[in-house]
């Protein structure tokens, strides 16, 4: 057991890497900006990069992934240049994308073992302790003998986690993890991700609000290819401390509430309207104080650029 866990583990001497991003921006022929200008430090632990649909998230994972080109910017992974030394990078690199595209018909095994041959590992019996060690670990053991095109989405996730692992590596994006999993698998993969080590940094691309919450120190929001907000969660909530309202109203009500306040988000309780308002004063009697939560801070920052209506 202490054998293999040597595999997994983050060696406590590593220097402290951070991530430096300065001045990165990014557009497509087809004339969209999806990154202007974003500067970020992201230090080790894990880093949630919140931002709705289209808001330059996926852009921005795959140019640190070294799969895309920047325009302009600079990003250095503590001495290495990202955007220069790509192979220096793809050694210390673990992503888990979005979507792997075509699932392989090869068992769980098989696949773990070819990753780990190409990534280097190339003494039998190491790849066969790491291999075995990583099943273990991502709680996919029973499942080894089974074609991973099989999995469920929880699964494949979990899967995703083990390879990216393999190789001790420094730098670990996770695109949008969690969208399409239920809550049961959500958590076991939450409950996956807490266990890498502090040592390494740790990106979380996602437009869940409740990810970053219950995983990450720090955070990010962007929309529209501009970071909008850095720093920790609770700071994030103080900025908006004393300033969010809420008001349950009439479904009829809620045309007149969005053309004459700031509506921020719009969620059905129990088949009634509960709107939230960013306002430095009451907007009228009958909105009470609330504490603020992430996604208020969330809408509070994207209102203006996107119609905020939460499910
Ligand atoms: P997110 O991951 O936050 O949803 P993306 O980085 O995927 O955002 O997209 C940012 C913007 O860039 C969107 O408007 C999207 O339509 C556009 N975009 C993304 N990839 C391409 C591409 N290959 N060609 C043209 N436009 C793209």
């Amino acid at each position: 057991q202490s054998i293999q866990n040597a595999h997994l583990r983050a060696p406590n001497s590593a220097p402290c890497m951070e991530l430096v991003i300065n001045g990165l921006s990014k557009t497509y022929a087809n004339g969209v900006k999806a990154l202007d200008n974003v500067t970020l430090t992201i230090p080790t632990g894990m880093f949630g990069l919140l931002g709705p649909n289209g808001a330059g998230k996926s852009s921005l994972m795959r140019i640190l992934a070294t799969l895309q080109e920047a325009d302009a910017g600079t990003v250095m992974l503590g001495n290495i240049d990202v955007l220069r030394q790509k192979d220096e990078v793809r050694k210390v690199l673990g992503y888990l994308p979005q979507e792997f595209g075509v699932y392989p018909r090869v068992s769980a095994y098989q696949m773990l073992d070819h990753i780990a041959l190409l990534k280097g590992v190339i003494n039998n019996g190491q790849r066969k302790d790491l291999v075995e060690a990583l099943l273990q670990k991502v709680n996919l053991w029973e499942h080894r003998k089974r074609r991973i095109a099989g999995f469920s989405g929880g699964m494949k996730q979990r899967f995703g986690i083990a390879q990216s692992l393999i190789g001790e590596p420094k730098l670990i994006i996770v695109d949008e993890p969690t969208a399409g999993l239920d809550p049961g698998e959500r958590n076991r993969f939450y409950n996956l991700l807490t266990e890498i080590g502090e040592n390494v940094v740790v990106i979380l691309s996602t437009h869940i609000v409740q990810d970053v919450q219950e995983l990450c120190r720090n955070m990010a929001i962007i929309n529209k290819g501009q970071l909008l907000f850095a720093g920790a969660p609770n700071d994030a909530l103080k900025e908006v401390k004393g300033r969010i309202w809420e008001k349950s109203i009439a479904k009829s009500e809620l045309e007149t509430q969005l053309v004459t306040h700031q509506v921020i988000s719009n969620k059905l309780i129990a088949g009634r309207p509960v709107i939230h308002v960013h306002s430095e004063s009451r907007p009228d009697e009958g909105f009470a104080l609330v504490e603020p939560t992430l996604e208020d801070v969330f809408f509070s920052h994207i209102n203006g650029t996107e119609k905020a209506v939460v499910g």
